[in-house]
């Protein structure tokens, strides 16, 4: 499996200052600089009380400041910031239970236009155990030349190769991998990841999940090392 994170969003941040009339952004802020994603949630949490002017030394640090909006449950100035993960070598079942979170918005790999790769994903709990591994790469192998020969025969019979892919498409295994784009704010994330990285979840999305908020934290510290 692969996490990229592959977009981020970008505050303008010269814009924001000439709004606000004053260097709200450009100057250095206690603590340093944040990243435009947590820099946007401050000044959006900050417009709602015009409280540009930081008087409260608690939150003065950007880093305090999103600390403080999570632990009042403030979570929606979390939704200004969203990220986008490209996702390689994961498994049906994990598409399964990713797209269930109706936060987030996807883009997957189509099985009508495209052929399934011959290498599937193996389970967790199996990769450590190279006879179970090699009796499921055989299986995915006998499924996979299954599909490949319904596909000869359907398009033989006259099917386009989309249709004869999308019906051949029924005897793949959940193994098969698939690629994928998905996108979300940082709440979506924040809630997505804190279900899915819990041990109750299954093994290869508390993967994905341990990846997603690695990526994640090393762009935005402040909005998601607490769940590290
Ligand atoms: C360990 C585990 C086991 C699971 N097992 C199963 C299973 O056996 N069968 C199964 O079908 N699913 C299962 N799921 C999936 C689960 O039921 C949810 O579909 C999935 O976790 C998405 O979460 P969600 O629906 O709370 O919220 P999301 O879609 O991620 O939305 C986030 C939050 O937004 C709010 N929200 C979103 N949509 C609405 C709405 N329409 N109305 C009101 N509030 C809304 C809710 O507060 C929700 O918690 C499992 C999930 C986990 C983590």
């Amino acid at each position: 499996m692969e996490v990229t994170l592959i977009a981020i969003t970008r505050l303008e941040g010269e814009v924001v200052d000439d709004k606000l009339g004053y260097g709200w952004i450009s100057s250095v802020p206690e603590g340093g600089y944040p990243k435009d994603t947590e820099a946007l949630i401050e000044y959006a949490g900050r417009l709602c009380y015009q409280s540009w002017e930081k008087k409260n030394p608690a939150t003065q640090k950007n880093a305090d400041y999103i600390a403080h909006i999570i632990s009042q449950g403030h979570l929606s100035v979390l939704e200004h910031s969203s990220a986008s993960l490209y996702v390689e070598g994961v498994s049906r079942s994990l598409l399964a239970e990713l797209t269930r979170h109706r936060h987030l918005s996807f883009s997957v790999i189509s099985q009508r236009y495209c052929s399934p790769e011959n290498v599937p994903v193996i389970p967790p709990a199996i990769q450590e155990d190279l006879e179970l591994t090699s009796a499921l790469l055989t299986r995915y192998q006998e499924m996979k030349g299954w599909y490949d020969s319904l596909v000869f025969d359907l398009t033989k019979k006259g099917l386009p190769r989309k249709q004869a892919r999308e019906a051949a498409r029924s005897v793949l295994p959940n193994m098969t991998p698939v690629e994928l784009v998905v996108t979300g704010n940082f709440r979506a994330w924040r809630e997505v990841i804190a279900r899915r990285i819990d041990p109750s979840a299954d093994a290869e999305i508390q993967q994905f999940a341990q990846m997603a908020l690695t990526a994640l934290s090393e762009t935005s510290p402040s909005v998601f090392a607490d769940m590290l």
